[in-house]
């Protein structure tokens, strides 16, 4: 059978479920910020898998962990101890300078898990009436495509079809004060925000509302959520979104990056009497907390902090947005970004130029139909990004 890219969509599009509309390109190699198709063809990619590979495709060292773990053991459940998962949790702790962790595989099942810590931590902790958990979220999140998930959004496309969706759902607009100190009533649990909205188009909050609306959740006791999932991990060029603001928040929701593109691990992380709600039988998963995931995360963590990414995305993203916000385009309604997450905001669609780009040779994906989203690998150079905005500027110029 011959491989080639046609052959391979033509197979994707008559077997696969018809959920997502990727770009027409099959990758078939990837190296740090380079990616090949079956042709031969080099891209460079400006998505890191949704800020998944923030350490670059197949970093040595985190496909050299997989390798030794695979040669070792890869899973155990929980039924047992495995000798990976302890110093996963003491690493991550450190990182986030909170005392418990929780591991998941996906994104939105560590935002599920945070959802049902917040509940339980109402009724147990902070003494809510049975059932009457309130959880407050933003207009445009995107906490993933769990039920739960998808409940939280405020997208209609997200919901067709698959309701009823879970009560006890609040939405204010993203940013608003005011929104938020009204939505907040005795039976409020969480306040649930990413530092940064990603899928929204890379929004980012109003300078010190982070820090504001923590302040109001600590006066009335409701816990402070992160979901850094995409915004976390070095990508906005600091460890976490939320230091934009100096926040620490009640509870991280990490993901994406914490595999570093290579093996799926996500957690929540909290303090002992947040996350200390939870009893054996309260919650799990067979593969949360699996050898294999708990060592690649070791790993991945490790590069993000050896390598200094979060100083290197802050440098580098600076540049990159200030060259990109020097185009002259009347379609180019915004440019924004912190770090090496960064937004161009067109007055038209933006599938159009993410198809021309790919013809230049860089893989760009549109976000809520006008935002063309540029977040390379954290490893990239600055050759490299000169390389890019040669080609970007050329499409948009
Ligand atoms: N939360 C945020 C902020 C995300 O960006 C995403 C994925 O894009 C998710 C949650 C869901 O993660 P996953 O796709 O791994 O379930």
């Amino acid at each position: 059978v011959q491989i080639n890219s046609k052959s391979i969509i033509e197979q994707t599009e008559k077997f696969g479920a018809n959920n997502y509309h990727p770009l027409p390109i099959v990758i078939s190699k990837a190296e740090g910020v380079w990616v090949e198709d079956p042709e031969g063809n080099k891209y460079m990619d400006m998505l890191s898998a949704y800020s998944a590979v923030n350490q670059g495709h197949r970093h040595p060292k985190i496909i050299q962990a997989l390798k030794d773990q695979a040669d070792r053991v890869t899973l155990t459940s929980r039924a047992f101890h495995n000798d990976q998962l302890g110093p996963w949790y003491e690493l991550i702790c450190n990182i986030t300078n909170k005392d418990m962790a929780l591991p998941m595989n996906t994104g939105a099942e560590a935002v599920e898990t945070a959802i049902k810590a917040a509940r339980r931590w109402a009724y147990d902790v902070k003494g809510v009436k049975e059932n009457q958990a309130e959880i407050i979220a933003c207009v445009g999140n995107f906490h993933g495509r769990t039920m739960t998930a998808v409940s939280l959004s405020s997208e209609e496309e997200y919901k067709r079809g698959f309701g009823p969706m879970l009560p006890g759902i609040k939405l204010i607009p993203y940013g608003d004060l005011e929104a938020l100190k009204n939505a907040i009533t005795e039976n409020t649990a969480a306040f649930l925000i990413e530092p940064i909205q990603g899928e929204a188009g890379i929004i980012i909050p109003p300078e010190g509302f982070l820090k504001k609306a923590f302040d109001e959740c600590k006066k009335n006791d409701v816990l402070f959520i992160a979901d850094e999932i995409q915004a976390g991990l070095a990508r906005s060029g600091k460890m976490f979104a939320c230091e934009w603001d100096e926040v620490e928040p009640d509870m991280y929701i990490l993901g994406k990056a914490l595999g570093g593109g290579v093996f799926p691990i996500s957690c929540v992380v909290a303090n002992k009497d947040v996350l200390g709600v939870f009893n054996p039988g309260s919650h799990g998963s067979t593969f949360g907390g699996n050898p294999m995931a708990c060592a690649v995360s070791i790993a991945s963590l490790n590069v993000l902090l050896d390598e200094k990414l979060a100083d290197r995305s802050n440098e580098l993203g600076e540049y990159f947005l200030g060259r990109l916000q020097e185009i002259k385009n009347p379609k180019i309604k915004e440019v924004r970004g912190r770090g090496l997450f960064i937004g161009v905001e067109l007055t038209e669609a933006a599938r159009p130029y993410c198809e021309a780009l790919k013809q230049e040779g860089l893989l760009c994906k549109e976000t809520h139909d006008t935002v063309i989203r540029f977040a390379p690998p954290l490893v990239v150079s600055k050759e490299e990004l000169d390389w890019a905005l040669e080609r970007i500027e050329k499409v948009l110029g």
